[in-house]
């Protein structure tokens, strides 16, 4: 009889293993392009229809797997300071080929692919990597803007490279652009299933350094949006960190387009513990002696998230 395989795969650490999730809400303070296809001589953006009581309306929407693909070159392309190269060099993961090894920070979390055997150049050494499958343990949601808002069009010119040719080829090609209107904002969510801390701190910094970078082509860029929470300016995130589930999750539904309707679920779900509605920028819930859920909200949320970013810069960077 043949024997079944019943375990995970993943190699079993000394560290303890957690879910973590993070709530934002993004705004992008210029127009945005995340290409999704060409018609007609016009790229394109992403965007969705959501059916409401009385009508069906279109709005943009940053999809899950672009902003997947960013957070994931940001780790590839994160600088080791010491010698000059980047991660994904030092590492031989990249993309298209991702390495799929357990002890890659990235792969480790984002997952990869090896479909048969293949041989890599890492830092001018030749290596043989065999077939390998890594599921991902992050997932990304959200991202449909809360304004119905359509995507405008442009239109805009590619330039030569050249000055001066001896041919016609110079003359800069006409094209139309669509693009997210400035001030669209976004909620996002990003889950991560049986991650030990530091796995969160490639995610943690992979969140907080494709902020700057969301978008195709230029302008790009977001920032998490603030509003008032307990009386004080401070971001739209919650980062929880738990065994068991026990906040109401801040994910805001897609058939809203008011922005304050939009922000006071947001904080409303963001402030319900476990029965409770919390009033402090931390909160824990403990069984038996260990700490099964813990929220952070607002400021507190972002100096976590701060503090695994650097746990990622000085354990797999420097
Ligand atoms: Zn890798």
């Amino acid at each position: 009889m043949a024997a079944i395989q019943t375990n995970s795969g993943l190699p079993q650490t000394d560290q303890p293993r957690y879910h973590f999730d993070i709530y934002a809400i993004l705004e992008a303070p210029q127009e945005l392009y995340f290409g999704h296809e060409t018609q007609v001589n016009v790229n394109m953006v992403e965007t969705v229809k959501i059916a409401t009581d009385d009508d069906v309306i279109e709005k943009c929407y940053i999809s899950p797997t672009k902003r997947r693909g960013v957070e994931r070159r940001s780790l590839i392309w994160a600088p080791l300071p010491s010698s000059g190269i980047l991660l994904g060099d030092k590492l031989g993961c990249g993309i298209p080929h991702t390495c799929a090894q357990p002890d890659c920070p990235i792969c480790a979390v984002y997952g990869g692919l090896i479909t048969s055997t293949t041989e890599v150049d890492v830092l001018g050494k030749k290596e043989s990597r065999k077939a390998t499958t890594t599921i991902g343990r992050l997932v990304h949601g959200g991202g449909v803007a809360i304004q119905p808002i359509e995507a405008s069009e442009k239109q805009r010119a590619m330039h030569p490279s050249a000055i001066h040719r001896d041919d016609s080829s110079i003359t800069p090609m006409p094209f139309k652009r669509q693009y997210n209107e400035p001030a669209l904002l976004y909620p996002v969510y990003n889950h991560c299933m049986s991650v030990t801390e530091q796995e969160f701190q490639a995610v943690a910094y992979a969140f907080l350094d494709s902020l700057a970078r969301l978008g195709a082509g230029n302008p790009k860029g977001v920032h998490i949006i603030e509003k008032s929470l307990f009386n004080v300016q401070q971001p739209l995130l919650v980062v929880d960190c738990y065994l068991a589930p026990l906040g109401k999750r801040p994910v805001i539904s897609p058939a809203i387009t008011q922005i304050e309707t939009a922000v006071a679920d947001f904080v409303s779900a963001a402030t319900w513990v476990h029965g409770q509605t919390i009033a402090t920028t931390t909160s824990t819930i403990e069984r038996d002696k260990r700490t099964v859920f813990t929220r952070w909200l607002g400021n507190d949320a972002l100096v976590k998230l701060q503090e695994y970013a650097t746990g990622f810069v000085t354990t797999v960077l420097i």
